[in-house]
């Protein structure tokens, strides 16, 4: 499978500027792709999203699954300026949480939230004109979603995470004939006192785990309570999961490059020691599993 870093900022898009420089790791929102052959899934829209629906302007119609973990900004406002959502022939499936409050769309939070930050006092053209069939389906913790594709089938497996108004975290498994890898994308977590058993469950034996370490391991004590995490803690589940590569996400916006390698540097060096690799996740970057 074929993992691609939209976006890995967290909170709020940080363009580059000459007094916070962030071209290295990027500065737009949470936004990842995950292809195998004839299946795309995308997990969040951040703003990220943007440059994803520029890069498959040229391959419509398209058919993609979205899987959000949460409705917060960060991870929808690239939405609105996805383009292939303009196109009649393309056609979404958006996974997420349900809430048995909502009463349209059987209770997706997704369709709701979208809906709203597409309202006419926020953006020119409301969701259901876009053009795209878009459906919203249900994602529960422990229900496995199955995406059949032309070499093998991704399975995606949803859990709750630990962060403000609940975050689903997704275990995405390409099965083959010769084996599996697993992705696990868990961003918008905050750690607790051992490891979170949610999240050990979706990464148990995993090839990657995507994970919040928006503030350093010193700053932590100052945003208890915030839904964040720490590399350091990143490293402790992955210990406990025996996972051996770990991609550090939601950057703060107010980390630039230098102070961004300065972290990735601390996290490898105690990685490598546990027989880890972490890296801080990059725009642009694309691994293989
Ligand atoms: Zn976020
Ligand atoms: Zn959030």
């Amino acid at each position: 499978m074929n993992i691609k870093i939209w976006g890995c900022r967290g909170s709020i898009p940080a363009p580059s500027t000459a007094g916070l420089v962030t071209n290295r790791y990027g500065g737009n929102t949470t936004c990842v792709s995950v292809r195998i052959g004839g299946q795309l899934a995308i997990l969040d829209a951040g703003t990220g999203l943007r440059n994803l629906g520029l890069d498959l302007h040229g391959q419509l119609p398209v058919k993609a699954s979205f899987f959000f973990s949460h409705v917060h900004w960060d991870h929808i406002q690239g939405f609105p300026f996805f383009l292939p959502n303009f196109d009649a022939r393309s056609s979404f499936n958006l996974y997420g949480r349900c809430d048995p409050k909502l009463k349209n769309f059987s209770g997706s939070t997704v369709a709701s939230a979208l809906m709203l930050q597409q309202q006419s006092l926020n953006f020119p053209v409301a969701l259901e004109r876009m053009g795209a069939q878009l459906n919203f389906f249900k994602a529960e913790a422990g229900a496995a979603i199955e995406l059949p594709g032309a070499d093998g089938t991704l399975l995606v497996t949803a859990g709750e995470l630990n962060h403000p108004g609940s975050c689903l975290g997704y275990r995405i498994e390409h099965r083959t004939p010769k084996g599996s890898r697993v992705f696990v994308f868990a961003t918008d977590t905050e750690h607790e006192a051992g490891p979170n058993a949610n999240l050990q469950k979706l990464a148990k034996g995993a090839d990657l785990l995507f994970y919040d370490a928006q503030y350093a391991p010193a700053e932590y004590s100052q945003f208890v309570g915030w839904g964040h995490s720490t590399w350091e803690h990143g490293l402790r589940e992955c210990a406990a999961a025996g996972v051996k590569h770990m991609l550090l996400t939601h950057h703060d916006p107010l980390r630039d490059d230098w102070a961004l390698a300065a972290m990735e540097t601390d996290a490898r060096t105690a990685g490598r020691k546990q027989g880890v690799e972490i890296e801080a996740a990059r725009e642009g970057m694309e691994i293989v599993l």
